[in-house]
């Protein structure tokens, strides 16, 4: 089973119907959906606990790309000044913006290390998708 994480994709929750912002794709075993952070829960085999972990790793991998997002702004409009007290580096220009691509890079494997590690603990502890949501999926198709 793998979670994958897409923020600020959009989209409309396959749970609840309602539309949501930030989009969390599961796939097991060739079924897969979309949900919000809210009905995560409802298709996952997880207790209360499990969901918060979810979660919480989720929003660090968030955290990631959010800054990687902002550094990118920064970049595209060439805001020395503001790149500088992002990057806290007060090197000489050419060197903070060679800097500020390495950290977008670095903010991105980040992430992407957080969700491969929180994926492995998911498959270690077993937890699949709900059968109940297979089989109505089967049903629909
Ligand atoms: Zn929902």
């Amino acid at each position: 089973m793998e979670i994958q994480f897409y923020k600020n994709m959009g989209g409309r929750c396959e749970n609840c119907g309602r539309s949501i912002k930030h989009v969390y794709v599961v796939e097991d075993d060739g079924f897969w959906f979309k949900c919000g952070s809210e009905c995560i829960r409802n298709y996952l085999n997880i207790t209360e606990a499990a969901k918060k972990y979810i979660l919480k790793q989720i929003k660090e991998a968030q955290q990631y790309l959010d800054k990687k997002m902002k550094l990118e702004k920064l970049l595209e409009v060439n805001d020395i000044d503001a790149i500088r007290d992002f990057i806290r580096d007060r090197r000489d220009e050419e060197t903070v913006i060679r800097e500020a691509y390495d950290w977008l890079m670095v903010y991105e494997v980040r992430a992407k290390t957080i969700m491969e590690k929180l994926n492995k603990k998911i498959n270690d502890s077993g937890i699949r998708i709900r059968e109940i949501y297979k089989k109505s999926k089967e049903e629909i198709v």
